[in-house]
């Protein structure tokens, strides 16, 4: 019988839903080099367009639909006899639409900002503009609430502790490109928890047993093998 189960998606979860994966590869997100739309330096220097970049992945991620993969993981959390954490890189809240009550969102939120002179949190309206005052404190600061890459990620002592409770840690669509995420999976080995990824293709990190396929496929028949004890 499995305990509790850490699990860390990636991109390939929401794959089939529609939502394009950041490819490793070419550095490349929906045509765009990272460098210049998630990243600090990307916003001081152009933040049109990394809002309107933004606003369009607000817009897809609102008309996209959860797939077989997110509801099945939202079942294994609501019925496993132990703590199932969900700690996701995803920025959309396809977990939750699919009835998942609790989601790490450990790289922000696309539906959200937040006011980078006083850190409050709002959800974003559909189209956020550069001149939007927030609505706290009023200052024109405000940006998506989206960790980009050189910030520090959110929630990092709840996930260390989540790892540390975990009896299995399983990685989801996630190429484990992306710091500190694709370390996690090393820390559960050094810490004795067994590994498993499930992906579209193997990756190179090392884990106790890999299975390739769609996220659709083999979420819900791990998860079904979990659940059947
Ligand atoms: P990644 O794009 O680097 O890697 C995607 C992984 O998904 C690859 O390993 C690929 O083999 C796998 N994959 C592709 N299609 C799949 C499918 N149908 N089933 C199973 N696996 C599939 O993704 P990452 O490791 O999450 O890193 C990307 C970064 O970009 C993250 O920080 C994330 O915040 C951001 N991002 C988020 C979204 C989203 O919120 N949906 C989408 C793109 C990028």
């Amino acid at each position: 019988m499995t305990g509790a189960i850490f699990i860390l998606s990636g991109a390939g979860l929401s794959a089939e839903s529609g939502l394009r994966t950041f490819r490793a590869a070419d550095g490349l997100w929906e045509d765009h080099r990272v460098e210049d739309v998630a990243t600090p330096e990307a916003f001081q220097r152009d933040p049109k367009l990394v809002q309107r970049f933004y606003n369009e992945r607000r817009r897809q991620a609102a008309e996209a639909q959860p797939n077989a993969a997110h509801k099945a993981l939202a079942k294994l959390q609501k019925n496993h006899n132990a703590p199932v954490y969900l700690v996701t890189q995803n920025v959309d809240d396809l977990l939750e639409r699919s009835g998942a009550e609790q989601v790490i969102h450990m790289h922000g939120a696309v539906k959200d900002a937040l006011c980078a002179a006083c850190a409050h949190r709002w959800t974003a309206p559909r189209e956020m503009q550069v001149a939007d005052p927030c609505p706290s404190c009023g200052q024109p600061k405000t940006r998506p609430d989206i960790v980009w890459f050189g910030e520090i990620p959110y929630h990092m002592d709840v996930i260390q502790d989540a790892i540390e409770d975990s009896d299995l840690f399983v990685s989801i669509g996630t190429s484990g490109t992306v710091y500190p995420a694709a370390g996690f999976g090393q820390m559960a080995r050094h810490l004795g928890i067994k590994t498993l990824e499930l992906n579209l293709e193997a990756s190179n990190a090392p884990f106790d047993v890999q299975r390739e396929g769609k996220a659709s496929d083999i979420v819900p028949a791990w998860v079904d093998e979990i659940l059947r004890g």
